[in-house]
């Protein structure tokens, strides 16, 4: 009964949006080529393989359905109805996916738990690879859109937005970034020169951004000699281009601030983690010139490539791999609401990502406020207000907040 009435909340609301914002819903350019997706509020169903001549009919369409999540192909397809193998396919955009589900964060145990669909094993966080208890790789998650994790999500794709721009020249005007909705942040490339590029120009393109098998050796760190006199050790510099200059930054910015902690971690000896901590200062300082390579005698081409390394990692954009080099995928509709949140998934201007608010500038329903009893959430924000967690109680909250909880099916509305 509880059940049934939440759902046909969700759906009227839904709909309300859809009846006054259709209008907002941008067309992907050539719209007539693209499949799109929908997933039914009510039947939890995927219809796919839809496609629409022109905004209008894709508009009433959303109207008309109000799907919970709605879709579009990253590809161009001559038939986009067709199945999979008759569609003919005649190219992709470039797309990234950046998701704190793929992110570490130091909250995910506050606020994330996993069920294992085969045994029901519960705990927090991220789930594991298998399943402790019974080996299995199915698991239900819950996950929850969270300040810090949208902010590190915010970091990498910054990361991004630069290893696009000056690495592979990319203008700022060429790329699209919008919050998805949920936890994380898309790019998107529509230019003519990634549209035919295939899975594995793609996988390039991904490893090249993760830093996938990064040598430092391979980036300047290297002996030489100078006037036949003894060898020393050089490296990369902070201003070069491309990943030497990252290196030599994420090296910088490590032993910056690396504790005890952080330097035991990356296995170094004992007396390379000391002097590395009591020449802190020194190192720092070196580059002003050459950098710190070849400035302490008992740290070795071995702790460098660790170190440096270690730094690489740091300036690479944690992505979500996948997502880039399938050419078939389908990614969510610009100013559609996200059925996990009710939130909508809206454009970001690059130049003001730092200050964007994904807590205020998704928020789709600004007015009214609805009675709900919540089993169980995490701290949330949903505009300016901060709700504590919640434990089996009864709550008025507004609309947003009320629709947040019952997406993420942790309240039911009271009737
Ligand atoms: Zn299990
Ligand atoms: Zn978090």
């Amino acid at each position: 009964m509880r059940m049934g009435s939440s759902l046909s909340f969700v759906r009227n609301k839904f709909a309300e949006y859809y009846r006054s914002n259709s209008s907002f819903i941008q067309p992907p350019t050539s719209i007539e080529k693209r499949e799109f997706g929908f997933l039914l509020l009510k039947e939890r169903f995927m219809l796919r393989h839809r496609s629409f001549e022109n905004v209008g009919v894709l508009r009433s369409f959303l109207k008309t359905t109000v799907p919970s999540d709605a879709y579009y192909s990253g590809a161009y397809y001559e038939r986009p109805e067709e199945k999979m193998e008759e569609k003919g396919w005649l190219g992709a955009d470039l797309i990234f996916d950046i998701d704190a589900d793929h992110i570490p964060t130091p909250c995910d145990k506050n606020h994330d738990s996993w069920v294992c669909k085969n045994c029901g094993t519960v705990d927090k966080g991220l789930p594991p690879e298998k399943c402790p208890e019974c080996g299995e790789q199915k698991f239900d998650e819950k996950t929850w859109p969270c300040e810090v994790c949208l902010e590190t999500a915010k970091a990498e794709t910054l990361k991004l937005i630069d290893i696009l721009s000056k690495d592979f020249g990319f203008s700022l005007e060429e790329m699209r970034v919008s919050f998805s909705g949920h936890r994380g942040y898309h790019l998107h490339i529509e230019h003519e020169q990634v549209r035919e590029m295939d899975q594995m120009a793609r996988k390039e393109i991904v490893d090249y951004v993760v830093g996938i098998g990064l040598e430092a050796t391979l980036h300047g760190l290297e002996k030489t000699s100078f006037d036949n006199r003894s060898r020393i050790l050089v490296g990369p510099n902070l201003d070069e281009n491309g990943w030497r200059g990252r290196i030599a930054r994420g090296t910088y910015e490590f032993l910056l601030t690396a504790t005890l902690e952080d330097l035991k971690r990356i296995d170094l000896k004992r007396h390379v983690v000391k002097t590395l901590l009591d020449q802190r200062e020194s190192l720092l300082e070196s580059w002003k010139e050459k950098g710190p390579w070849g400035k302490m005698k008992n740290v070795g081409v071995e702790s460098w490539k660790k170190i440096a390394l270690h730094g690489a990692q740091r300036q690479a954009a944690k992505i979500d791999t996948v997502v880039t080099t399938d050419i078939h995928r389908l990614i969510r509709l610009s100013n559609s609401l996200h059925g996990k949140t009710g939130f909508k998934k809206i454009n970001v201007p690059i130049r003001g990502i730092e200050d964007f608010d994904p807590f205020k500038g998704a928020v789709a329903f600004k007015d009214g406020s609805v009675t709900v009893f919540v089993s169980d959430s995490p701290k949330l924000r949903v505009g300016e207000q901060i709700y504590e967690p919640f434990k089996e109680q009864k709550v008025e909250l507004p609309t947003a907040a009320a629709l947040l909880l019952l997406c993420k099916g942790a309240a039911t509305v009271v009737e």
